[in-house]
C-alpha cells in the first residue's frame, strides 16, 4: 500500500536540556519509532540562547521568557522532526500537558517529570508552529528523503 499525501504532516519535537541529561533521549524517539512516525531529522547539540529567544518569540511578553531561553541554551538539546498522519496533534498527546501536575500518567511528561520549567520535551503546537520552527532549526537540506517500508503495517 502506498502511503497516502494525508500521512506526510510533519511536527517538530525537540528533547530539551533536561531530558537529556537524565537520560531520557533513547526512550523518547523509540515511543515515536514504536507509534509509527518516520523520523525525518535529528541533531545533538547546544545552541546559544539568541536561537532559543527566536524559537520562544511568542512567548517573549512572559515573565518566566529570559530564564527559559537560558535554560534551553544551557547544554545540549535534540531537536528531531517526526512525520506521519496527525502527528502535531499526537506529538502534543504524547507529550502531556505543559504543566506535569495536568500531564497524565503514560505520556513522556506524565512519567519523568514534575516541574513545569523541567518538562522535558517540547512539541510543535499546530502545524502553522511546526512549519516555522522546522525552518528555524533545519536547514532543507538536513531534511532526510526515506522510506519506512511500513505501509502496510502502519497505514491501512
Ligand atoms: P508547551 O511547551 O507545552 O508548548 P508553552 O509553549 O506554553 O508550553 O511554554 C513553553 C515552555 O515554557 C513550557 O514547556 C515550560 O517549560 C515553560 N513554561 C510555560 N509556562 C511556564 C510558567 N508559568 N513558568 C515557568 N515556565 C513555564
Ligand atoms: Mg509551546
Amino acid at each position: 500500500t502506498e502511503v497516502m499525501a494525508g500521512n506526510q504532516e510533519r511536527t517538530f519535537i525537540m528533547i530539551k536540556p533536561d531530558g537529556v541529561q537524565r537520560g531520557l533521549v533513547g526512550d523518547i524517539i523509540q515511543r515515536f519509532e514504536k507509534r509509527g512516525y518516520k523520523l525525518v531529522a535529528m541533531k545533538f547539540k547546544q545552541f546559544d540562547e539568541a536561537h532559543l529567544k527566536q524559537h520562544y518569540i511568542d512567548l517573549a511578553d512572559k515573565p518566566f521568557y529570559p530564564k527559559l531561553c537560558k535554560f534551553m541554551s544551557s547544554g545540549p538539546v535534540v531537536p528531531m522532526v517526526w512525520e506521519g498522519k496527525d502527528v502535531v496533534k499526537m506529538g502534543r498527546a504524547m507529550l502531556g500537558a505543559t504543566n506535569p501536575l495536568q500531564s497524565n500518567p503514560g505520556t513522556i511528561r506524565g512519567d519523568f517529570c514534575i516541574d513545569l520549567g523541567r518538562n522535558i520535551c517540547h512539541g510543535s503546537d499546530s502545524v502553522d508552529s511546526a512549519n516555522k520552527e522546522i525552518a528555524l532549526w533545519f536547514d532543507k537540506t538536513e531534511l532526510a528523503s526515506w522510506s519506512m517500508c511500513t505501509g502496510d503495517n502502519v497505514y491501512e
